[in-house]
């Protein structure tokens, strides 16, 4: 009996290495991906504004991974520093999806999907 129980510990151990493993070369693929896009220049920071102030971002903008109270309440930020309109809000070095972008100007804050300007504007 004792020994049925510790091997199926054993595997719920396995299980939980595994998923570890799953998930870092998940984030190695996110990292890659990164990279190119900023080789490619693919953003077009014509079509980004803040939806408070107008303020238009460039390539060279960065944002900071800090744990953050209202609106996003995220609190295992990395510290990473980055463009986020170049991997549309995630973090390359966490890769937390930021649903909420603050502008660098008017220090706002508004959902990342706001901030592009449809064909309408
Ligand atoms: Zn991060
Ligand atoms: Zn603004």
């Amino acid at each position: 009996m004792m020994r049925k129980r510790n091997s199926i510990f054993h595997f719920y151990f396995l299980a939980t290495v595994f998923a570890l493993f799953q998930k870092s070369a998940e984030t190695d693929y996110i990292l890659d991906r990164v990279v190119n896009l900023d080789e490619d220049d693919a953003t077009d920071f014509r079509r980004i504004r803040c939806p408070l102030c107008d303020w238009q971002p460039c390539s060279s903008s960065r944002w900071y991974c800090g744990d953050c109270d209202y609106p996003e309440y995220f609190y295992g930020a990395c510290g990473t520093l980055w463009n986020t309109f170049s991997t549309r809000g995630m973090c390359p070095g966490c890769a937390h999806q930021w649903h909420w972008t603050s502008c660098l100007r008017c220090e706002g804050w508004s959902p990342h999907e706001n901030w592009y300007a449809s064909d309408a504007d």
